[in-house]
């Protein structure tokens, strides 16, 4: 089966809101083993929707289409589906009192408008839809299967899901499931860990291994299509396993880990806190740690030492080391960190301090970044020399400094 997802509506277009329906359904798509080898968007015009699914007809066999499902003029995509088919719209009981129960417990007056929303393809299997009103719709005709979804990401998700997918697994019979584990990687790059991993990738094919960058970390996805689900999981362990033996270092976590919560859960297992003392980052990692619920365990607070003389004032960073060696140096992160860590009593003290940029400071580059680690074993410190804007700059400190705290 080869899928092609249409997105219809004219702010994809216009640049107002980004295409998330076709990557979500293609993610999901992906978990089934379904290939998606075409994403098209379309404008709400009947004459270019038809077009594109005549095109869509000819190349792909499952035609997901999202959009200009509900009341207004310019929703046609059920319409327009229909005349290319050559089927009839019927009204579905179903949806129409589904729809009449809504307007009954919101209390509005239901316009001659909304009947519109049930109608549905003659011979189509409803999709419900349990946070709007428009239903959804799957329909198999003449060797190829559509389906039809809201527009809106909070109606269309939960429909793919609950309805969507079961009708799609129904159609997959005998198929290997497959089954994925995403590996999350920090301070390598893709194009690094591709390199590092080349021979890897290009031998697998049961399971396969695919890159992909993220917000300035690099995931990849193992994926094993086998009928036993415990081969499978076997399958990806040892692949996992030549992994971590090159790039274990950078590995941090799985599935829908972040940094933030990765290094709150190792704090909290190890019963440790955590203070800093931010500079550059002007209180972001507080704001990052404290994101996670039950942050107080394992975070005392933070000192956000902008100037060299709250620096000095607050935390006790001595005078003459930022005359002489400046804010943005590498024994002025070891003093914060230290002074954090004493000012707070905590077991950790971590600072951060650099150039966050567009320009120079202090003759020190954009970029230049130090941040420090103190605890009862000593203090260490990271220099760093990052690109990128100055919200990259500030946001990848953020994410280097829990990547130290976990290493
Ligand atoms: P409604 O009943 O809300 O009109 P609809 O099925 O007719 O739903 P559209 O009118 O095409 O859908 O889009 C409604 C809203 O859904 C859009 O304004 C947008 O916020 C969101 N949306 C539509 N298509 C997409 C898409 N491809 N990706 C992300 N969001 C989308
Ligand atoms: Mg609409």
């Amino acid at each position: 089966m080869n899928a092609e997802i249409i997105a219809v509506g004219s702010e994809l277009l216009l640049g107002q809101i980004a295409n998330t329906n076709a990557k979500f359904i293609s993610a999901e798509l992906a978990d089934l083993g379904i290939n998606v080898f075409y994403h098209s968007v379309v404008g709400d015009n009947p004459k270019r929707l038809e077009s594109v699914i005549k095109t869509a007809q000819n190349r792909s066999n499952l035609l997901i289409f999202t959009g200009g499902l509900g009341p207004t003029k310019d929703d046609l995509t059920k319409e327009t589906i229909a005349t290319v088919l050559g089927k009839n719209l019927v009204y579905d009981q179903e949806a129409m009192d589904h729809i009449e129960m809504y307007y009954k417990r919101t209390g509005r007056v239901m316009s001659e408008n909304n009947r519109k929303q049930a109608l549905v393809l003659e011979g189509s299997e409803i999709l419900p839809n349990k946070h709007g009103m428009a239903p959804g719709m799957a329909l198999h005709e003449d060797g190829l299967s559509y389906i039809l979804l809201p527009g809106p990401p909070k109606e269309m998700q939960p429909m793919f899901s609950n309805f969507a997918i079961p009708y799609l697994s129904g159609r997959l019979p005998g198929k290997e499931p497959i089954v994925s584990r995403v590996l999350r990687f920090f301070g390598i790059g893709e194009s690094l860990l591709e390199a590092t991993l080349q021979d890897i990738i290009d031998q697998q094919s049961n399971p396969t291994v695919a890159p992909l960058a993220g917000n300035h970390e690099v995931t990849l996805r193992l994926s094993a299509k086998f009928l036993d689900s415990k081969i499978a999981q076997e399958q990806l362990d040892v692949l996992e396993g030549k992994i971590r033996e090159r790039v274990g270092e950078f590995l941090y976590g799985y599935g829908n880990d972040s940094l933030q919560k990765a290094a709150a859960e190792q704090l909290k297992d190890k019963k440790l806190t955590v203070s800093s003392a931010e500079s550059l980052t002007g209180g972001w990692f507080g704001k990052q740690i404290t994101d996670t619920p039950g942050s107080s365990e394992i975070f005392k607070g933070s000192v956000v030492c902008y100037t060299n003389e709250i620096k000095e004032q607050l935390l006790g960073v001595s005078h003459e080391l930022l005359v002489s060696e400046g804010a943005v140096s590498e024994n002025c992160a070891k003093q914060m960190a230290e002074k954090i860590r004493n000012l707070t009593g905590s077991d950790i003290g971590i600072s951060f301090t650099g150039v966050a940029g567009p320009g120079p400071s202090e003759n020190k580059e954009a970029g230049t970044v130090f941040i420090g680690l103190a605890d009862e074993s000593g203090t260490k410190v990271y220099p760093l020399a990052l690109s990128g804007s100055r919200t990259a700059v500030r946001e990848r400190s953020v994410m280097y400094g829990l990547f130290y705290l976990l290493s």
